[in-house]
């Protein structure tokens, strides 16, 4: 695997280095005029605002080795805001499931940031037995709309959301899977009650959904009615794509140690301190052989081959790792760490990293809890048969 670059990838290295110190935030002007504007500029470079999407709908065309330049070099720097469920998960399976006129509708204002979308997958009774859902969606005698009934959970930005992508249940019969219907409508209507939910770290970005008989058009169907858990299980392979994180958290090691070099101790600092030392060469070990990882998936793209099982131990990997940084990072503000809640004592980071820590629990749920991860690597990877109540779990393939 070679992965020197270039003379033209470091000429690219430098083009996207100058694109974003030239774009940076100014901090006092509007963040949400710069966000639109941000993204409108990287359009401009030639679909820089979308880099995953194909050249046939805007995106950059870019090689493997361009996204890893664009992934670090953004890492390092302030970028806007941006969910993933729009850009990142709903437009690919619009661009392969949906007909001409939704691709028309709902596209340009996905890429352009105008409508925000939410992910309305899990049930009460449905995570990672997902197709175990029940929100049911009737279809009207005259055959125009569905009428939804049921309610999701944990729906991350539902309450900033214009519109939901929804698996709904439309048949019982057969195998659970098969009675699935994707669906699409706007979040701010009668019949759509959302309900903030506050997590560990103090935080409101998941909600529960209320959906009470909601008139959804046909023409919001994507694919056809009954196929829809090939487009949720398309999407779910998009929605692990970046939740490794292995950028963010080579940004975020080298945080922790200038953090705990600014902790004194009676011989030196905190990063002077074996035991913590060690944690840190331990995570900075699991980090790169995780980058490694990463960069052989992307050798192997750039090679021509499919996409393996990597990207289950990448997720698997790179949440543990993330979950190791926000434990240390909340142990180097010792006990101040436990002071979050109230005033501002001892170093700023104490705040911040307990918070962090708190909500990092999340990480390894998320996207396919690790457990499910694993049967994907022990099937996949590993060749080890699983029973068929196994099968079809929400990280599955
Ligand atoms: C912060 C956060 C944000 C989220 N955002 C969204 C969102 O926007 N939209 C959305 O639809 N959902 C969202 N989710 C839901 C998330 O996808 C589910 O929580 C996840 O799929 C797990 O489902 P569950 O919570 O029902 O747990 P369960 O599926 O009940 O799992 C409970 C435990 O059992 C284990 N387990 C389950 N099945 C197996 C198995 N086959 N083998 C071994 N162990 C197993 C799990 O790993 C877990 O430890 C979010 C969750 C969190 C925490």
């Amino acid at each position: 695997m070679d992965i020197d670059l270039s003379p033209d990838d470091l000429a690219f290295q430098k083009a996207v280095e100058t694109f974003l110190d030239d774009n940076a935030y100014k901090p006092g002007t509007d963040y949400f005029a710069w966000r639109l504007d941000w993204f409108a500029k990287a359009r401009e470079k030639g679909g820089w605002d979308v880099p995953k999407w194909p050249t046939a709908f805007g995106g950059p065309g870019w090689s493997p080795t361009q996204h890893y330049i664009w992934q670090r070099a953004t890492a390092t720097r302030q970028t806007p805001m941006d969910l993933p469920f729009g850009p990142v998960m709903l437009a690919p399976m619009l661009m392969q499931y949906g007909t001409p006129e939704q691709q028309e509708r709902f596209l340009p204002d996905i890429r352009a940031r105008r409508v925000n979308w939410c992910q309305g997958y899990s049930e009460p009774g449905a995570g990672s037995d997902l197709a175990n859902l029940k929100t049911r969606a009737e279809l009207s005698a005259d055959g125009s709309h569905y009428v939804v009934n049921g309610t999701k959970i944990w729906t991350t930005a539902a309450h900033m959301a214009d519109w939901i992508f929804c698996l709904t249940r439309t048949s019982d019969t057969g195998r659970k899977q098969e009675g699935i219907t994707f669906l699409l409508f706007p979040m701010k209507q009668a019949g759509v009650e959302v309900k903030p939910i506050i997590t560990l770290g103090g935080a409101h970005t998941v909600n529960m959904v209320h959906i009470t008989d909601v008139k959804v058009p046909v023409e919001n169907r994507v694919g056809e009615e009954g196929k829809g858990w090939a487009v949720a299980k398309g999407l779910l392979q998009h929605e692990r794509t970046g939740i490794a994180g292995i950028s963010n958290s080579l940004v975020a090691l080298e945080r922790l140690k200038k953090r705990a070099a600014s902790v004194t101790r009676p011989n030196g600092t905190l990063l002077d301190d074996p035991g913590f030392r060690t944690k840190i060469a331990e995570l900075e070990i699991d980090l790169m052989a995780t980058e490694y990882t990463e960069l052989r998936s992307l050798a192997a793209a750039s090679s021509g081959a499919a996409p393996g099982p990597e990207s289950s131990i990448l997720k698997l990997k790179g949440t543990d790792i993330q979950q190791r940084l926000q434990k240390l990072t909340m142990q180097a503000g010792g006990l101040f760490s436990a002071a979050w809640g109230g005033g501002k004592v001892g170093p700023s980071f104490a705040r911040e990293g307990m918070s962090g820590y708190l909500s990092s629990r999340a990480y390894t749920i998320y996207g396919g809890a690790s457990e499910v991860q694993k049967d994907v690597i022990a099937k996949n990877v590993l060749g080890i048969a699983r029973s068929e109540t196994r099968m079809n779990k929400r990280g599955d393939k």
